[in-house]
Parts: C-alpha cells; sequence; structure tokens
C-alpha cells in the first residue's frame, strides 16, 4: 500500500508538504463535522451515560471479570470486617436462596462478597459501592431489599431510584427474577404515566422509580408514607447527578426518610460531583469500591498501515483479511457515515458484517451485540461511542480505519487503549491494525506511540508473506 507518494513520504521521514497537503484535507472536513458520531453533536451527557448504561444491562448476561482487590473503608474501624466466600453464609430466607441459585448465581461477586454482609447486618449499616458496571451492584442491593421487606405489612418499605424510565425496569425485572419464589413480596413502579387515583395508599412493599415521580408519591400524592421506609436505594448515582433536578430531588425524598432507614448509593464511577453528591445522601457511610480491571497493551501486537484515501485503505483491509483468518473483528470508523459505507463494500466483498451506529436505539444495538457475540457476524464496523464498553473477548483483531482523536482533533489515548485492550484479555494475545491515511494521522499514530512508550510496526498489506507473519 505505500507505494504512492505521501506515503513514501513519511515512509522516508520526510513530510512533503505538498503532495500530502492536498489529500489530507478532502475527506476530513466533512468527516469530522457533518455527520460525526452522536458523542459530538447531540452530545446529552446523562442521556449518552443512560443509554450506555441501559445497553450494559440490555447485552451482558456475565458477570465482569475483576481480579483487583475490594478496598474498603469501614464507618467503625474497630468493627470486624466481614466477608462472605458463599450465599449461605448470609442465612437468606430459603426462597431468596432459591431464587439466587435459580438466576445462575453460584456464590457472590467481588463486591457482594463485602456488600452483603454489611447490607444484611443488624442494625442495618449506611453504604455507598463504586465499581464499574456488570460486577454485580443490582444483584446485590436487590437481595438487600429483599431481604429486608416484612410482607406481612401491605405498605412500603424499600424506595428505590433510578436515573430513567428504562433502567429502572431493568431493576425491576431483577427484582421479579430474585424474588420469583416470594410471590408475597410486591412490587410497583413509580414512573410518569404510571398513574394512580387520588387518596389510594400503595400496598406493594417494594417501589422503584424516578426521582420526580417517586418524589410526588412521597410528598405531594401521599401514595406512600416515607416514614416507614426502611430502605433507600439510590441507583447509578452518576448518571443521576447528570441531571442537577434529579440530585434535588433525591435529596429532597432522603429527608423525608426517617433517620434509621437504610440508606445505599451505587455508582460505576466516582468523580468529585458523584462522591460530593453521595455524601449528601448517605450519612455515616462505609465505603466500597472496586478499581477497574487495568487495561494494557502489553500483550497486543501494534501495526499502521500507510494509505491515501478510504478505498486504500478498504484494499488494505481485503489484503489482511486475503491473508489471515481472522476470527472475529471489531472495525472502528470515526464517522457513522464511514461506518456504513465501510459495513456495504466489506458486505459486498461476502463478509458477514455488523454495523453499530449511533442513530440506532439503545434495543437495536443490543440485539446487534448480541448477534456478533454469537458469532452470527464475523465483522463489527462501529463508531466509537456506539462500542463504548463492549466486551467481546473472542475478538482477536482490532482496526482503527480512524485513529481516535477528540473534538479537538488530538489524539485520544483512552480510547485507543480502551479499543485495543480488549482483544489482549485473559491472556490472549490481540492484534491491532492501524489505518493511517494522512500526514495528520501519521502524527496522531506518532504521538500515540510515544504516550504509551510502545512500538507501532509499520506493515506492507501489499506483501502477504509479512501480512502472514504477524499472526504467527
Ligand atoms: P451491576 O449492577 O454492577 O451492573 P449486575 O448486578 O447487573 O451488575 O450484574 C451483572 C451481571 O452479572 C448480571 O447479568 C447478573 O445477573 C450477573 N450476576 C450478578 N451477581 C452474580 C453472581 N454472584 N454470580 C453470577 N452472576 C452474577
Amino acid at each position: 500500500m505505500a507505494t504512492d507518494s505521501w506515503a513514501q513520504a513519511v515512509d522516508e521521514q520526510e513530510a512533503a508538504a505538498e503532495s500530502i497537503g492536498s489529500l489530507q484535507i478532502k475527506e476530513k472536513p466533512e468527516e469530522n463535522g457533518k455527520c460525526a458520531d452522536n458523542s459530538q453533536k447531540t452530545s446529552d451527557p446523562k442521556k449518552d451515560k443512560a443509554a450506555q448504561s441501559l445497553l450494559n444491562k440490555l447485552i451482558r448476561n456475565n458477570l465482569v471479570n475483576n481480579t483487583n482487590q475490594v478496598e474498603v473503608l469501614q464507618k467503625d474501624p474497630n468493627s470486624p470486617l466481614y466477608s462472605v466466600k458463599s450465599f449461605e453464609e448470609l442465612r437468606l430466607k430459603p426462597q431468596l436462596l432459591q431464587g439466587v441459585y435459580g438466576m445462575g448465581f453460584n456464590r457472590p461477586s467481588k463486591i457482594q462478597e463485602t456488600a452483603l454482609p454489611m447490607m444484611l447486618a443488624e442494625p442495618p449499616q449506611n453504604l455507598i459501592a463504586q465499581s464499574q458496571s456488570g460486577t454485580g451492584k443490582t444483584a446485590a442491593f436487590v437481595l438487600a431489599m429483599l431481604s429486608h421487606v416484612d410482607p406481612n405489612n401491605k405498605y412500603p418499605q424499600c424506595l428505590c431510584v433510578s436515573p430513567t424510565y428504562e433502567l429502572a425496569l431493568q431493576t425491576g425485572k431483577v427484582i421479579e427474577q430474585m424474588g420469583k419464589h416470594y410471590p408475597e413480596v410486591r412490587l410497583v413502579y413509580a414512573i410518569r404515566g404510571n398513574k394512580l387515583q387520588r387518596g389510594m395508599k400503595l400496598q406493594e412493599q417494594i417501589v422503584i422509580g424516578t426521582p420526580g415521580t417517586m418524589l410526588d408519591w412521597c410528598g405531594k400524592f401521599k401514595f406512600i408514607d416515607p416514614k416507614k421506609i426502611k430502605v433507600f436505594v439510590l441507583d447509578e448515582a452518576d448518571v443521576m447527578i447528570a441531571t442537577q433536578g434529579h440530585q434535588d430531588q433525591s435529596i429532597r425524598i432522603q429527608r423525608m426518610l426517617p433517620k434509621n432507614c437504610q440508606m445505599l448509593l451505587f455508582s460505576a464511577t466516582f468523580e468529585e460531583s458523584v462522591w460530593n453528591f453521595a455524601q449528601r445522601i448517605v450519612p455515616d457511610p462505609n465505603i466500597i469500591k472496586l478499581k477497574r480491571e487495568e487495561e494494557t497493551l502489553d500483550t497486543i501486537k501494534q501495526y499502521y498501515v500507510l494509505c491515501n484515501s478510504r478505498e486504500e485503505k478498504f484494499q488494505a483491509l481485503c489484503n489482511i483479511y486475503g491473508a489471515i483468518t481472522i476470527a472475529q473483528a471489531m472495525i472502528f470508523c470515526h464517522t457513522r457515515k464511514t461506518a456504513g459505507w465501510l459495513a456495504g463494500e466489506l458486505s459486498r466483498e461476502g463478509h458477514q458484517v455488523a454495523l453499530l451506529s449511533g442513530e440506532m436505539q439503545v434495543e437495536q444495538r443490543a440485539a446487534v451485540i448480541d448477534r456478533f457475540r454469537d458469532g452470527k457476524e464475523k465483522v463489527l464496523v462501529t463508531t466509537n461511542v456506539c462500542a463504548r464498553g463492549i466486551d467481546v473477548e473472542q475478538v482477536s483483531v482490532v482496526i482503527n480505519f480512524d485513529l481516535p482523536v477528540d473534538k479537538d482533533g488530538n489524539p485520544d489515548n483512552e480510547t485507543y487503549l480502551h479499543r485495543i485492550g480488549r482483544t489482549g484479555r485473559f491472556g490472549k494475545r490481540g492484534l491491532a491494525i492501524n489505518m493511517v491515511d494522512s500526514r495528520m494521522s501519521m502524527n496522531i499514530l506518532n504521538r500515540i506511540q510515544e504516550h504509551f512508550s510502545k512500538k507501532i510496526e509499520k506493515l506492507d498489506t501489499d506483501d502477504l508473506d509479512e501480512i502472514e507473519k504477524i499472526a504467527s
């Protein structure tokens, strides 16, 4: 591929400004500006986060593998720290133990080992817990709520607030599944659209909903007597705080609750603002954190290919596919338009291609990812935003059809690591191939290389032997 003017120029470490100048600009302004992915244009941080969170819930059916230690900060540092290795040790009600096993859980997850004994302790303890999504937080607080309700009392005893209607429904499903053998406990959704008659009192023991409706039901409409609440759960605090109104509403709900009500707050991330909010919601907390598993480039072989246009990049890709067997690959593009085009070209070449793109509904995206994970398609073409947070273990090759840049055009090192780091998981070796199509993108590549102090080797995709070697 590295045969023509600009590529050679870079090859010789010489910037032949004229020949490069003309081609570097041709595609980029339109690419960067016009139909950039949804993160850059229609960006609403709360919506993005909520959508990401929902996507994780819709596609993930396995616990996230995390080998880090749980960090614990106890309210009372002198009290012994309990952690459990089995659900039996928690002395759960038999109906709940049955529910837990029925869901296929054999033993508590990392975060659950420490969080569950704290949440089930007598007297109840407050908790702030942070761990990435997929580590078992929801299952943990659902179990705590189900354990604390008295089914003989026909009034709300547990409140759980979620940032969106869809997320509330997902948590509700977990409650229903885990409480399957405990039918005396009932659940109601405090969400807009669920209109109740004035003056009525709820009989369900667990109420799950969004902060605005929950506040109205506790305050204005008095469907719930907040003084009888024993457990208050605030889920997805980091998504919640992206909306100022939600923060205020949550705090107002919390203020109506009795002093001895157990307060539990969960978050996938823990920046300063989340922490400040958490402290206002949860007095005297125990705090537990589980750091995200570090991503590393150590087990990844990285290459770059020099090209002059997207057509050449596509040709390079075809050459790679012609030379080596690729079980499954993810290909990242900067814009929806390129992603759509590339998916079309690859399909024409006979590949089974899945396309993830920004305008798709979360449910559609989840369906695409599930099909890919099931191996129904071998290539996933995607823009960055859509693919964030997807762990596809069987992916052996990641291709950056466009290098990741931030909105100012600087290298997005974090995204690079996240895209590539996923291939080398669990001791497997991964392969990453970067397409470089201008002096600008060569510069980005060099900066990425410097940032990680890891060499990215040049690959000549016209040389079949050379491609074959990289796969060995
Ligand atoms: P989070 O709330 O941190 O995103 P979840 O509670 O939704 O995590 O759990 C992630 C996935 O792992 C879900 O599919 C859930 O059913 C499953 N899961 C949770 N706890 C366990 C466990 N102890 N053993 C096996 N799977 C679990």
